[in-house]
């Protein structure tokens, strides 16, 4: 066995938390050692010794000595080469300075881990496993963390509606997200440390970077050998993982196998399946035709981003497209135990399934515990070619602790059968509701608090009672928060006659992550917060509420009842497992006049603290409203935009809150460039999004423009003179924490979609407007 580096099976994959200390023993990740595959196994390794050429003809290997340079041939009768992947690193401006790291052995790892010693910041480039596991592990180390990521959401092997929970974590836990930009260079940072210039014209200084955007193969010594390299360069192997020359088998990263769900070729990076190829290469030199051969590989994997797991098995729905399989899908939200069992917490699965057989293609998943077992099985039911009907009847282990009488799989199966036997006909994005009526069917207080945009709310028991609500002419669209309360309204109207579609998934799949609210008070246990005005309650005044185990809107509206009887000086703790109450439960203090004393989270738990205190925010008039401003933007012009962004900041800087109101042109500011694909627009809507400005950097001056001159030199001007510029102005903001509402009837007039909006934009109409303006003394219309 000839290895270039010192090391022979060190477990790469634990390097990230050694890294984080995580995984305290360096020498814990060296798993074996020359001298012990010596010793157990007679295998002579050669160390720091690299294969530069086969002989075929000649079977002969030559080989290196990487200290001596010496060169000798060695025989062989079978060769296996196993030469793993290296890291990308593009040809970029700047991308060999110091600072710069990949990760891929033991001797990365040691130099990373010591450059960030002393590092404060770190950008991490590209959030596929690696990036995340790298920005998760130094968060742990108290680095400041930025991520970017060149398309619009981690995981690129996942799809977007499944790793917003991820996305979330990422943001809660400090990590400074930027989807959907790349980087075009980097350049030596004045005072130390690297600039990395971005795509969209913004750039990124930090201590030093790590590169992860994914790996290439191995594959010189094949390719100058004459082996048949695959599409993107791997080195094809049959089912035995035996070359083109039968004498050289290629296994692990660098190898091409066979997709067995769609055929055709697959290459995978995974150590599990690196192990089984070179298992299966053995046995087939030992046991010819006898051996059993590869099976393929489906790319199960999973990360752990602090307290969320998230994974997928199989295909991808971006892959199906592209594959242009004809399949269908569903997505479910339950909880990974039985409910009433303490910690319950919630756990979302996509399926996948082709349309005329039921076949399962693909699963993912998400969630806080249960996300390996759940993949797991998925994985399992893909190999063994099983449909999602099957899934409704899988025997799968339960007692209350580690499962539930049905299991998150089986109600994926159960929802699977909904869609396949035509009982509901199912929509994924609000976008796919234009046209019908839109019913809410959560709980009244949840559509206050989290209001769905263009949505009735019929809570689901008084539907039956309010059905003639309805228009009886017009189809009806139902959503609620988890995807199980519009089923079953979209069962008993269509059983009234009325054409209708449920929303699948929820509006749990629909929200975008958000980054915490700076001026949110969620974090008063931290003792640089302002002191919180409600006294410390002696223990017998704090009074306890279990909520976990149940799904929102549960906790709030637990809360709410809980809340009213509390007296002065009373505190209520409570403990919830879903999610999104992190955010809920300062939302309704604030909505309902109570002071939000702490909110924490924990390995998916949220356990936050109220009280009907004397600094109820509800409470402040006018007359006491704090500094800051509300802003409304009418105007899409660039020096008008500005001015709102540069009041909007310096009300932040001066202690106080500022929200920026955009509505009609004010929408433009705002739109992404470039546009993203957005399906079923109308003739009319796609002419409005032609003719306006998208986007900071389209804007027009509001004089002097002089068909785009005028705007140029004034940029120009301002750069000069190191004046701030719209992009540089909008992502202080962003890091100020100040809220972006875009206009929701301005955007349904103009024909603008969120997922046309840049991140962090929140939809809002004149309440929110309102709501924030009543909150300070400063109001303005630009
Ligand atoms: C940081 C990190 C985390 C990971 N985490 C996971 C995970 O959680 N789960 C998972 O499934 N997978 C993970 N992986 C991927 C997994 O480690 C790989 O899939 C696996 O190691 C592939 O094995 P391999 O033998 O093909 O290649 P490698 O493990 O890369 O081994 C190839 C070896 O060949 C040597 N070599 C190359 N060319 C020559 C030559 N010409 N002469 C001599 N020697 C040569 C290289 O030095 C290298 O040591 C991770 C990888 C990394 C880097």
């Amino acid at each position: 066995m000839v290895e270039r580096g010192p090391d022979v099976s060190f477990a790469n994959c634990g390097l990230p938390y050694h890294i984080g200390g995580e995984i305290e023993e360096r020498a814990k990740l060296a798993l074996q050692t020359p001298e012990t595959l010596k010793a157990q196994l007679a295998i002579n390794v050669r160390a720091r010794t690299e294969a530069v050429a086969i002989d075929r003809a000649a079977k002969t290997v030559r080989i290196r000595n990487v200290d001596t340079n010496t060169e000798e041939d060695l025989a062989y009768d079978k060769l296996i080469l196993s030469p793993g992947a290296s890291p990308l690193k593009p040809p970029l401006e700047g991308i060999d300075l110091p600072g710069i790291y990949t990760l891929r052995n033991l001797q990365d790892m040691d130099r990373i881990k010591e450059a960030a010693a002393s590092a404060k910041s770190v950008l991490v480039i590209g959030a596929g496993f690696i990036g995340l596991e790298m920005a998760e592990q130094l968060i742990h180390l108290q680095k400041d963390v930025t991520l970017v990521e060149l398309v619009e959401q981690v995981l690129p092997q996942m799809d977007a509606e499944m790793v917003r929970s991820v996305e979330q974590e990422l943001m809660d836990n400090g990590v400074k997200l930027r989807l959907g930009d790349g980087i075009s260079g980097f350049k030596s940072a004045d005072g130390g440390g690297l600039t990395a210039q971005l795509n969209s014209g913004q750039s990124v200084t930090a201590d030093m970077v790590i590169l992860s955007i994914g790996v290439r193969p191995e594959n010189q010594l094949a390719k100058d050998a004459g082996l048949e390299l695959g599409a993107r360069g791997h080195i094809r192997a049959n089912p035995h993982m035996q070359t083109s020359d039968p004498d050289i088998y290629a296994v692990g990263d660098a190898s091409e196998t066979i997709d067995p769900i769609l055929g055709g070729p697959t290459a995978i990076a995974l150590g599990g399946l690196a192990n089984r190829q070179g298992r299966t290469a053995a046995d087939h030199i030992i046991l010819g035709d006898q051996a059993k051969p590869y099976p393929g590989s489906i790319g199960t994997s999973i990360v752990r981003v602090f307290d969320v797991a998230a994974g997928v098995t199989g295909h991808s729905e971006k892959r199906l497209q592209q594959m242009e399989v004809d399949y269908e899908k569903t997505i479910v939200t339950d909880f990974n135990h039985a409910s009433y069992f303490p910690g319950a917490t919630h756990l979302t699965v996509k399926l996948l399934w082709e349309k005329s057989t039921g076949r399962i293609l693909g699963g993912q998943a998400n969630g806080i515990e249960g996300v390996d077992k759940r993949l797991d099985v998925l994985a399992t039911a893909i190999k063994g070619q099983l449909t999602v009907d099957e899934l409704e009847h899988l025997e799968l282990a339960y007692a209350p602790p580690f499962g539930a009488a049905k299991d998150p799989l089986n109600t994926a199966g159960f929802s699977a059968n909904n869609i396949r036997s035509g009982r509901i006909k199912p929509i994924y994005s609000l976008t796919e509701a234009e046209g019908t009526q839109l019913i809410d069917t959560r709980p009244a207080e949840m559509a206050k608090l989290k209001p769905i945009s263009g949505a009735k709310n019929i809570p689901f028991p008084e539907l039956r009672s309010r059905i003639d609500e309805l228009d009886t002419s017009k189809p009806v669209t139902t959503i609620c928060a988890l995807g199980k309360m519009s089923y079953f309204g979209a069962r008993i109207l269509s059983q009234h006659g009325f054409e209708v579609q449920a929303h699948v998934g929820g509006w749990k799949i629909e929200k975008r992550p958000q980054a915490p609210d700076s001026n949110q008070d969620n974090t008063m246990n931290d003792s640089s917060q302002p002191e919180s005005s409600v006294p410390a309650p002696a223990e017998s005044e704090v009074i306890q509420l279990d909520c976990t185990g149940m799904a929102c809107p549960g906790p709030i509206l637990r809360v709410k009842e809980a809340a009213a009887l509390l007296t002065v000086g009373q505190v209520l703790e409570v403990r919830a497992s879903d999610a999104g109450f992190k955010n809920d439960l300062p939302a309704f203090c604030k909505a309902n006049g109570y002071e939000c004393l702490r909110v924490e989270k924990d390995k998916g738990i949220v356990t936050g603290r109220l009280a009907r205190g004397i600094a109820c925010p509800v409470a402040s008039s006018p007359a006491t409203a704090s500094n800051g401003a509300t802003i409304v933007v009418f105007s899409g012009e660039l020096d008008k935009a500005m001015a709102a962004y540069v009041i909007a900041n310096g009300a932040v800087a001066m202690g106080g809150k500022a929200t920026l109101f955009f509505t009609f042109w004010g929408l433009n500011v705002l739109r992404k460039d470039p546009a993203p694909q957005i399906a079923n627009k109308s003739f009319m809507d796609k002419m409005f999004g032609w003719m306006l400005p998208r986007g900071a950097n389209k804007l027009p001056l509001s004089k002097m423009h002089m068909g785009g001159l005028g705007t140029w030199m004034m940029k120009d001007r301002m750069a000069g003179k190191n004046l701030p510029n719209l992009p540089g102005l909008m992502e202080d903001a962003r890091k100020a924490g100040i809220r972006l509402v875009a206009c929701t009837m301005s955007m349904e007039a103009m024909g603008i979609r969120e997922e046309e909006l840049i991140d962090g934009v929140e939809l809002g109409g004149v309440a929110e407007y309102l709501g924030a303006a009543s909150e300070t003394n400063a109001n303005l219309f630009i």
